[in-house]
């Protein structure tokens, strides 16, 4: 939950803003349903075959992404086929997120707290078993993040992976999420940026001052067809850069 570049459901942001702090006080309910999602999971699940493991690792080393902990997965692996697919339309425009050291790994993660997923190292997604054991779960809580304005409106649960490559790519190519948002924005002001973002893209854009969120988000938008015209802008832009090869 307190990792970096975490995408959960708790997190308010951290800046001086009117905005509601609400969010800390689901904390608990939130720490419950998720006791109670890990034991649904515990109590169905029965992990993949080594034939059906097998199967799914085939299909990530032929779209170059790197798995790792999916040995016990219990879930339904026509979900992490489609999350690599996500990938892979993404990869389209950002080839260096599927090749030689910069690939992206997937990492199935079993103690995340209520976090959807989390970006750490450069290029390392952790996804939260729990979440992606049972897509309805994943589904339901993604769309009440949704409803209460706190990712982008019209997107569903491929976002969450959609939101993670965001960081990858940041990271990889060295793009400074805040100062692209500034000029894509024509704003000086970081304060002001984030005052736009919280109603033209999404509360949780605005998590860190630093704008970390923002490309995130945008990416959740533009690669989820949103319709969103910030978004839609905003990855154009940081394609362009890339293409060009400079950083920003
Ligand atoms: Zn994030």
């Amino acid at each position: 939950m307190g990792t970096e570049k975490s995408f959960g459901k708790e997190h308010v942001p951290n800046w001086s803003s009117p905005i509601s702090t609400g969010g800390r006080g689901k904390m608990p309910s939130n720490m419950q349903k998720m006791a109670s999602y890990k034991s649904q999971i515990e109590k169905i699940g029965t992990p993949i075959s080594k034939e059906v493991y097998s199967k799914l690792s085939s299909y990530a080393e032929a779209n170059n992404i790197l798995l790792s902990g999916f040995k016990d997965f219990v879930g339904d692996i026509g979900v992490i086929k489609q999350v690599i697919d996500d990938i892979v339309v993404i990869a389209r425009d950002f080839p260096l997120i599927t090749s030689g050291k910069t690939a992206i790994e997937l990492k199935l993660d079993y103690d995340m707290g209520t976090d959807f997923a989390t970006t750490k190292g450069r290029h390392i997604i952790h996804l939260n078993a729990v979440y992606y054991s049972d897509l309805s779960i994943l589904n339901a809580d993604y769309t009440e993040g949704v409803v209460e304005g706190r990712f982008v409106s019209n997107t569903d649960w491929h976002s969450v992976i959609k939101h993670e490559v965001g960081h990858v790519v940041a990271n990889i190519y060295h793009l400074n999420p805040m100062e692209i948002a500034k000029e894509v924005l024509q704003m000086n002001h970081e304060i002001q940026v984030l005052e736009y973002l919280t109603d033209d893209l999404s509360l949780y854009s605005t998590e860190f001052e630093d704008g970390r969120e923002i490309i995130s988000e945008a990416f959740s938008g533009y690669y989820g067809k949103a319709g969103n015209e910030f978004a839609d802008k905003y990855v154009n832009r940081c394609i362009q850069i890339t293409r060009e090869g400079g950083t920003r």
